[in-house]
């Protein structure tokens, strides 16, 4: 089943599906769901490992989207921004938001998460 596990987590993919599992959260300086792949790699060959937490998780290696556009550690349900970001959070250290009341899995999944390549 997808769907939240929390209030700040959100499964969007299955084991069984082609992108394997994958969890989504809401970051507040890009204003968007981030996702982190478990099982497989996603589309930049990249996968996690995640500490089975769902309220104060915590996934490593750090995230890195489009080259330092946002990148940070996930870590025990806080969110810490690195230098390079490129919005107003960069730096910043911030608790986990909830995830936006009308975030469906299915919704968030579709509009974006990169299609793995065939
Ligand atoms: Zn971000």
């Amino acid at each position: 089943m997808i769907g939240k596990l929390s209030r700040k987590l959100m499964k969007v993919a299955d084991m069984n599906s082609d992108h394997g599992l994958v969890f989504a959260h809401y970051c507040p300086g890009c204003k968007a769901p981030h996702f982190f792949h478990l099982t497989k790699p996603n589309a930049s060959n990249a996968k996690w490992h995640w500490n089975g937490d769902i309220e104060q998780p915590t996934f490593e290696p750090s995230m890195n989207i489009n080259n330092g556009v946002c990148h940070y550690y996930l870590k025990w349900g806080r969110i810490e921004f690195l230098p390079d970001c490129q919005h107003e959070l960069k730096g910043q250290n911030v608790v986990l938001p909830n995830l936006p009341d009308d975030y469906d899995a299915e919704t968030i999944r579709q509009d974006y998460l990169d299609p793995i390549p065939k």
